[in-house]
């Protein structure tokens, strides 16, 4: 598989500073990680633009780094830069790639066994992989462990805290085995605000010793128990007019995240076609929650959605979104 020899930088190479996603590949065509010393040999690694079309984290941490041009960071950095092959087409992977969010259970992987070696050898404080939606959502947190420390870093970023173990090959799935880790996810790519809210977050993990890990009272914590799906053969459109199979409410992103009552109508159809609701052990639940009345299709029951996308071709090869239920524990 092409792309996937990682190449070690020692110290902060300036000239990262001045790349965009687009162009790092011209300097670094490899996936890169830099090593930048610190005052403590505890290290903090944090990875970004495994997928090549989410950008927050390349700008976030070229605000962060060069805080550290002319100064020593607190603890040492790891700084991964993923997939530049596919940041250079603005994509989430090239076609001949395999996804680089899945790929961490393959050792064979020179990639995965170089990063996966390296930390091993190191004092490891935390490891944050940062990436964006496709559809709107707030910025939030994604554990897979729900102890004390994994919560208290998941607050660090965001109150929004999501929890799953599952798929099993992604970065923070792994490294959580072995560290504290985690995934932020911090919106539509690119956005100015979620920059400056993950350069906040740096700087304010980057200043934390383990012993303020603490909480305080246990967060709400979400996790997604039903996958909302558009049938192959369907016609669907986001603009509540056009007569397709399914016309889905243009602003559906926004529902995102929010409690939305039962009867909430987030669409319209026009024909025998219906969306397909599945559970976690694959199960069809849609009769259960979802109605179709009057031409109009709406919610049985009260939901808090996660991930609706109005992006087409998202939809097409994945999910229109997901339902979260919040997590016992
Ligand atoms: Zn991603």
């Amino acid at each position: 598989m092409e792309g996937l020899k990682l190449d070690w930088r020692k110290g902060l190479d300036s000239s990262f500073l001045s790349h965009t996603p687009m162009d790092f590949y011209q300097s670094f065509s490899n996936p890169t990680l830099f090593e930048i010393d610190g005052e403590s040999d505890e290290c903090l690694f944090i990875s970004t633009l495994l997928h090549g079309n989410e950008t927050t984290g390349f700008y976030s941490l070229q605000r962060f780094l060069k805080q550290f041009e002319n100064k020593k960071p607190k603890r040492n950095l790891l700084v991964l830069i993923g997939n530049p092959q596919a940041a250079r087409a603005d994509v989430r992977h090239l076609p001949k790639q395999k996804d680089f969010n899945r790929i961490w259970r393959e050792e064979s992987l020179e990639l995965v066994n170089s990063l996966l070696q390296g930390l091993a050898q190191r004092k490891v404080f935390a490891c944050v992989d940062i990436h964006n939606t496709t559809g709107k959502n707030p910025p939030y947190s994604v554990i897979h462990n729900l102890s004390e420390e994994y919560l208290a870093l998941a607050k660090v970023f965001s109150e929004n805290i999501i929890y799953f173990v599952q798929p099993k090959e992604a970065l923070s799935v792994r490294l959580s085995e072995d560290y504290l880790a985690m995934t932020i996810e911090c919106g539509l790519s690119s956005r100015r605000d979620s920059i400056d809210e993950v350069f906040t977050f740096l700087n304010a993990l980057h200043d934390k010793d383990h012993s303020e890990l603490k909480i305080q009272e246990r967060p709400k914590v979400y996790n997604s128990y039903g996958r909302l799906f558009v049938p192959k053969d369907a016609e669907f459109a986001f603009d509540s007019l056009s007569h397709v199979d399914f016309s889905f409410i243009p602003d559906i992103e926004d529902l995102n995240f929010k409690s939305v009552k039962a009867g909430h109508v987030f669409g319209n159809y026009y024909s025998e076609k219906r969306l397909i609701l599945l559970d976690r052990e694959d199960k069809d639940i849609s009769d259960e929650y979802i109605e179709y009345k009057n031409g109009e299709i709406s919610f049985k029951k009260g939901v808090r959605p996660s991930l609706l996308t109005s992006n087409s071709s998202s939809v097409r090869q994945d999910v229109l979104g997901y339902l979260m239920e919040s997590v016992k524990y």
